[in-house]
């Protein structure tokens, strides 16, 4: 199912992370948490924005541009000039808070999450932005918010609050104006201890590819929740992937610092089983 892994050849990261795949540029883009950078990727080129505070997570903006999920806020990146601006700021009263991992839904609303900088259990919350650039918290007492991304047919969540060692869903219903998420109950769990489960994407099948901190792999489950498959990368703390590529059969997998000869690098393998394609941010 998995075939030629491989590290690219780009500046590693302190803490790569929320690889994102942004079909229209034909581009990789994805963060340095403690750097307050973001990188692409395209046509074998790299570039990186200094952007002045950690980003947990990147989106492609459908009227052109990035959205970022940043230490303070929802923030659009101008890749052409590198300027931000603010769309809305995310718990401006609580300073020892920033944003984490984030994704958008179909519809285009950017989901993303906080945490405490120091970890505090139950310090954080996940968030949704709306088209019109209303912030709603849909979720209080989240300790480190993490992947989250939905089913082929969106009529599922996945979330991951990581020391929970746990991958939840949701029943989710894209049609309301509310994007109401219900009936949270485990899928899987995953890690123990210091090790965790961190971000997540699902491919087009439904299966749910999980990137495990500590542990050095991505695991793949299938839709009822069982471990299919597991990926052994050089870098034991493996923070996120993402399917990208023309045809979306490359995932693309992050990581951050730490034990293994390649902490920091970013992967690309191919897949047999395709992703789906990343949703922008539609506001
Ligand atoms: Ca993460």
């Amino acid at each position: 199912m998995i075939s030629n892994l491989t590290q690219l050849a780009v500046p590693r990261s302190t803490l790569g992370e929320g690889p994102c795949w942004d079909a229209a540029a034909g581009a990789l883009y994805w963060t340095d948490i403690p750097a307050s950078r973001v990188h692409c990727l395209a046509d074998g080129h790299h570039r990186c924005w200094e952007i002045g505070r950690p980003a947990g997570a990147v989106v492609p903006r459908a009227g052109g541009g990035l959205v970022l999920a940043a230490r303070d806020g929802f923030l659009a990146l101008d890749p052409a000039t590198g300027t931000l601006t603010m769309l809305a700021a995310v718990e401006p009263e609580i300073t020892g808070n920033r944003m984490n991992d984030g994704a958008c839904d179909r519809t285009g609303r950017f989901f993303a999450g906080t945490m405490a900088d120091d970890e505090a259990p139950g310090a954080g919350a996940l968030y949704r932005l709306d088209r019109d650039h209303r912030v709603t918290q849909v979720m209080a007492d989240v300790s480190i918010s993490n992947g989250i991304d939905w089913s082929p047919d969106e009529r599922l969540m996945y979330y991951i609050d990581s020391p929970t060692h746990r991958i939840d869903v949701f029943d989710y219903d894209p049609g309301t104006g509310t994007a109401a998420f219900s009936n949270g109950r485990t899928f899987a769990r995953a890690g123990g201890g210091e090790v965790v489960p961190d971000g997540l994407t699902v491919d087009s099948e439904g299966g749910v590819w999980v990137a495990l901190w500590g542990g050095g792999q991505v695991r793949r489950y299938t839709p009822d929740g069982t471990l299919m498959l597991s990926v052994d990368l050089p870098a034991a703390n493996v923070t996120s992937c993402a399917f990208g590529g023309p045809s979306l059969h490359t995932l693309y997998i992050t990581t951050a610092a730490g034990p293994g000869s390649s902490g920091g690098a970013l992967f690309a393998c191919q897949s047999t089983v395709a992703g789906l394609p990343a949703n922008p941010f539609r506001g």
